[in-house]
């Protein structure tokens, strides 16, 4: 047994033994992630949490404060966490850097289907259109498009 300590009788481990195992064991890792998906796809969970942040963010926002607790944290972690070299390294990795990439093109450009996200950064980065304009454009080329 790992724990060589359990309180009571017939008890596998002690409480701090006990998180211990719930915090690595990978079995039961799958399991809470699969139940946290299975939460957020529930149909308007996403959008409850959503506007329950706003709300939070509101009334943090309005208290100078907390907005300076807030603050003092940001520079905690800039300076504890994120110019850990180890950190720094992981950051830089490229396959961190296509993860996001994708995560933020999956965010920002949700509206515009995958195969028509390279024509609309072209758009966007020739100038030619404002963000708004070249999304019109696709959408306009994308219903042509599956309407032939
Ligand atoms: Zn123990």
């Amino acid at each position: 047994m790992d724990c060589p300590h359990p309180k009571s009788k017939g008890a596998k481990r002690c409480k701090s033994c006990s998180a211990k195992f719930m915090a690595t064991d990978p079995e039961i890792q799958r399991r809470r992630r699969e139940g946290i998906a299975r939460h957020h796809a529930k149909p308007g969970v996403k959008l409850e949490y959503r506007e329950r942040m706003r709300k939070v963010m509101e009334k943090v926002k309005a208290d100078p404060a907390l907005m300076e607790k807030r603050r003092e944290h940001g520079r905690w972690l800039h300076a504890n966490v994120l110019t850990r070299p180890d950190v720094v390294e992981k950051t830089l990795a490229p396959e961190t850097r296509e993860k996001r990439a994708a995560t933020l093109s999956a965010t920002r450009m949700r509206d515009i289907p995958g195969a028509y996200r390279d024509e609309y950064r072209r758009l966007v980065a020739s100038k030619k259109a404002t963000a708004a304009e070249a999304k019109a454009i696709i959408l306009e080329q994308f219903k042509r498009d599956i309407a032939a």
